[in-house]
């Protein structure tokens, strides 16, 4: 049995990047950019008004109320280009650039206008209502690094630097495979000892969140020469081969006999982990295998302790771990004694702005149901404990 923190070593060490692509903006989201991005001009580009209203020299506002006259008006997009004088007063709209000469805009609610000359109630001053060429970003500066998750919050710095096409990584292809006699399809209604794959889709779900292309191969029974013969298969054209089930030390868990025979090269089979234990990690030619355990929780936090950050690792992205933080655990909580333990937990927000984790009553790895609902997993060092009201590292989900 290896440590976790050695197992996640193990899966960076022998995970690569796979290179990139480029693809048209609109197809990046999600993707994990595989550039720098620059910024190609000032932003703002121009001295720009915040507000609509007058661009004026501040000095001619300081006995307000005072008249000026107005020379012209300064549109988005279409600009007015002379030079404005003391005691003129230029119309000026949000967005638009502020005039040569002006150094501050009155904004219109503190205005009146009439026959070519505005009434200004109240002194602005100078650089009020301006946003100077060049405050919120440089021309050449780095506004976005290679590795980061493109999301709506930040596709509008490529979008705004003429990135119509950006570098992403490739996505990692996965194949899943899950293994059981008892498994059936979704689709089927089970007979009498067989259980539905959920598995499946589940994986699916995730390793698709993660940014990969995910395949579900059909499922396979508990046969050695039929197991090899889908797992040679699906990794075949897979950066990543994920199978659940027959991970365990029951006569019927022949994954790992499997792999062997097959020639894969396997870093880990058995970790001090909970849930997780019979967790497998090995290399079949060029496509790394993840056996992760049948059990739908053990499945779930196994595919997000190892297999999101090997295909996190593939796209290049700078943040490969789940987040991690501190929460104030509601209940009890240990791990045994030889193994670390990630409880499933449900996160809340204290009304004083303490973070909880309410660790889930469930029952056991196999619980899906109650797992649903969680949104983080305590982590708990193996052969400690914690009190309720103490404070314990929890990984979001
Ligand atoms: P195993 O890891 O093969 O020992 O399976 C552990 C438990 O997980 C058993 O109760 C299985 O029936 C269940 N299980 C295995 N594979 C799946 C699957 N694809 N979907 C749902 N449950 C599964
Ligand atoms: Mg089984």
């Amino acid at each position: 049995m290896i440590e976790v923190s050695k197992a996640l070593k193990i899966v960076k060490r022998e995970t690569r990047p796979l290179g990139a692509e480029r693809v048209a903006l609109e197809h990046a989201v999600g993707r994990v950019l595989a550039e720098d991005i620059h910024a190609d001009v000032d932003m703002p580009p121009f001295d720009r008004s915040q507000m609509d209203g007058y661009a004026v020299k501040a000095a001619d506002t300081m006995a307000a109320p005072v008249t000026l006259g107005i020379l012209g008006e300064s549109a988005a997009g279409q600009g007015w280009h002379k030079v404005l004088k003391t005691g003129e007063a230029v119309r000026i709209m949000t967005g638009a650039p502020i005039p040569a000469g002006a150094d501050a805009v009155q904004k219109i609610e503190l205005t009146t206008e009439s026959n070519g000359v505005v009434s200004i109630t109240e002194p602005t001053s100078v650089g009020k209502y301006i946003v100077y060429k060049g405050q919120e970003v440089k021309k050449g500066s780095k506004v976005l690094r290679a590795g980061e998750v493109i999301s709506a919050n930040n596709i509008s710095i490529p979008a705004a630097f003429g990135y119509a096409r950006v570098m992403v990584a490739r996505r990692p292809r996965v194949a899943i495979i899950s293994t059981g006699s008892e498994i059936v399809d979704v689709g089927r209604k089970p007979k009498r000892d067989q259980i539905r794959n959920s598995n499946s889709i589940m994986l699916k779900t995730l390793c698709e969140q993660a940014g990969a292309i995910a395949r579900v191969f059909p499922i396979i029974g508990d046969d050695l020469s039929e197991l090899k013969t889908q797992i040679k298969t699906a990794a075949r054209g897979s950066d990543i081969l994920i199978t659940t089930g027959g991970v365990s030390v029951g006569k019927y868990d022949l994954t790992r006999l499997a792999l062997k025979e097959l020639g894969a090269e396997c870093f880990f089979e058995r970790l001090r982990l909970k849930p997780g234990k019979p967790t497998v990690f090995a290399r079949l030619k060029k496509t790394l295998v993840f056996g992760l355990p049948g059990n739908p929780v053990s499945a779930a936090a196994t595919f997000y302790l190892f297999v999101r950050k090997a295909i996190l690792i593939m796209q290049g992205a700078v943040q490969c771990d789940l987040n991690n933080g501190t929460a104030i655990v509601s209940k009890p909580v240990r791990a045994p004694k030889e193994r670390d333990a990630y409880l499933p937990a449900v996160l809340i927000s204290e009304s004083d702005g303490t973070l909880k984790a309410d660790p889930l009553q469930w029952h056991g790895s196999s619980d899906f149901i109650g797992f649903a609902e969680s949104d983080a997993l305590i982590s708990i060092p193996r052969g400690s404990a914690f009190d309720a009201g103490s404070p314990v590292p929890v990984l979001f989900l």
